[in-house]
C-alpha cells in the first residue's frame, strides 16, 4: 500500500489526493447490511463530504442516492447520473427562489424554517415536502460539530410542532417526509436512539409520510484509540424500533440516512511531500508543501489526522511538528511520533476522503491539488491538479 501510494505520488505529483474505491463500497455496504430487515432503507450520501463527479458516480453505480445543500451539488448530481427522485435537497439559510428552483428539477424539498415552509407552501400547495426538525439534541462531539442543541441555526425546533402543523393545515400542503441531523459525531448510539424517539413523536402528526431521515454524524476513527459508531447495533437497535413503528404507522415507510464522512473518511489519504526539516530551540518542525489551503480540517476542528512517513514507515520515531508553507500558523501536528522523516519525504495523511478537498481554497494563490481515485487496482486520475490559469479565471484586469 505505502509502496503503491510512493508510485501515485511519483506519477501524479504533490500535493495530492488518493481515494480507495474499495473502502468506499466496504463503506456502503456494512451500512446496508446493518440496516437489511427494514424493507425500505435509503441511503443518500452527503455529496459536501467529497463532491468529485467521479466519485458520486461510483456512489450511482452502487444504486445510492445523494443529499445535497447547494443547487451546484444538486447540479453536479444530475450531472454524474442521479435521477432527481434519488436525490433530496437539505438546504440551510437558501433563498425561496433557490429551493423553487431545485424543486422544479424534480428533487425532493426539505425545508428547515417556518418562513419558507409557509411561503413555499401558500405557493405550491400541491408539491410535497420534507421538515428538518431539530430535536435539541446533542449526540457527542464539541459545540462546532454538534447542530442539535438548543442554539442551532439547523432545523425546526421540535417545540413549534403546534405552529408546523397550523401551516399546513392553512396552506393545505403536503409533509412527506420528517428529517433530523443531530450533528456531525454520535458518540453514543442511546442519544442517537432518544433523538429518533423524539422523530417517531413527530412523525404521529404527519399522515402522509413517505419516509423518514434519520441524517447522519457517524462517527469514524481518526486516532488510535478513537471510538466509531457502532453501525451494527445501531443497526440492529434501530430497525427494530422503525419496523414497529411502521406497524403502528400502518405503512411501511422508507428510512433515509444521508452520511459523508463514514462513507468516504477513511478511503482518503492526502499526500504531500516534506520540503524543509528545520530545526528550532523548542521543537523539530517538517515542513510540507501544502497548508490550510489543502486540508483546513486540523486547524478548524483540531482534527488529528494520522500521519505516516511512506517514505521511510520503518524507520526510527522520532518527534515533529509537522506544519505547511502558508504565510499563517498551519500546524497539522504538534509534538506528533512519526518515523524519521528527511527532506524529500512523502508524508500521508489519513482520514482524508470527508470534508478535505472539498474545503480547499486558493489561499496564497496556491494550486488546490489533483485527485486520484484507485479502482480495482487501477490508478486514475479524477481531478488535475490547477494551474496558473484557474488563479487568474475570472479575475478581471483593469488598466490604471
Ligand atoms: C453534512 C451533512 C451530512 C453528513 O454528515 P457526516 O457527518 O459527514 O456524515 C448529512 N446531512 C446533512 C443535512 C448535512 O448537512
Amino acid at each position: 500500500m505505502h509502496n503503491q501510494l510512493l508510485e501515485i505520488a511519483k506519477e501524479y505529483g504533490s500535493p495530492l489526493y488518493v481515494y480507495d474505491s474499495e473502502t468506499i463500497i466496504g463503506q456502503h455496504q456494512r451500512l446496508t447490511k446493518a440496516f437489511s430487515k427494514v424493507k425500505n432503507l435509503r441511503l443518500n450520501y452527503a455529496v459536501k463530504a467529497l463532491s468529485n463527479i467521479s466519485i458520486l458516480k461510483l456512489f450511482n453505480s452502487l444504486g445510492s442516492g445523494i443529499d445535497t445543500v447547494s443547487i451546484q451539488e444538486v447540479q453536479l448530481g444530475l450531472k454524474a447520473g442521479f435521477k432527481p427522485e434519488n436525490i433530496i435537497y437539505t438546504p440551510n439559510g437558501v433563498s425561496l427562489e433557490e429551493i423553487e428552483k431545485v424543486s422544479k428539477l424534480g428533487v425532493q424539498i426539505n425545508i428547515d424554517n417556518l418562513s419558507i415552509l409557509e411561503q413555499f407552501g401558500t405557493k405550491h400547495p400541491n408539491i410535497p415536502v420534507c421538515i428538518r426538525i431539530n430535536p435539541h439534541v446533542m449526540a457527542g462531539g464539541n459545540t462546532n460539530i454538534s447542530v442539535g442543541h438548543i442554539d442551532s441555526k439547523f432545523g425546526i425546533s421540535i417545540h413549534q410542532i403546534p405552529l408546523i402543523l397550523r401551516t399546513v393545515e392553512n396552506t393545505k400542503m403536503t409533509i412527506n417526509g420528517i428529517h433530523m441531523h443531530t450533528g456531525s459525531d454520535i458518540l453514543d448510539i442511546d442519544v442517537f436512539l432518544y433523538a429518533s424517539e423524539i422523530l417517531f413523536e413527530t412523525a404521529k402528526n404527519f399522515d402522509n409520510l413517505d419516509f423518514i431521515d434519520f441524517g447522519s454524524g457517524f462517527k469514524v476513527p481518526y486516532k488510535e484509540g478513537d471510538i466509531e459508531t457502532n453501525i451494527e447495533e445501531l443497526g440492529k437497535k434501530l430497525s427494530k424500533r422503525f419496523n414497529e413503528f411502521c406497524k403502528d404507522y400502518g405503512k411501511d415507510l422508507t428510512l433515509a440516512f444521508e452520511p459523508g464522512k463514514f462513507l468516504v473518511s477513511e478511503a482518503g489519504v492526502f499526500l504531500a511531500k516534506v520540503n524543509v526539516v528545520k530545526q528550532t530551540t523548542s521543537t523539530v518542525f517538517a515542513q510540507i508543501d501544502s497548508g490550510f489551503n489543502h486540508l483546513i480540517r486540523p486547524m478548524l476542528y483540531g482534527s488529528q489526522h494520522e500521519i505516516i512517513n511512506i517514505s521511510n514507515p520503518k524507520g526510527r520515531e522520532r518527534f515533529y511538528s509537522v506544519v505547511g508553507y502558508i504565510c499563517e500558523t498551519d500546524t497539522f501536528a504538534n509534538n506528533r511520533r512519526i518515523s524519521e522523516i528527511n527532506e524529500g519525504d512523502v508524508l500521508c495523511f489519513k482520514n482524508a476522503g470527508a470534508y478535505c478537498y472539498s474545503m480547499a481554497s486558493n489561499y496564497n494563490s496556491r494550486y488546490r491539488p489533483a485527485e486520484v481515485l484507485v479502482h480495482k487496482g487501477k490508478a486514475q486520475l479524477i481531478r488535475k491538479r490547477e494551474t496558473f490559469d484557474d488563479i487568474l479565471h475570472n479575475q478581471v484586469e483593469i488598466t490604471f
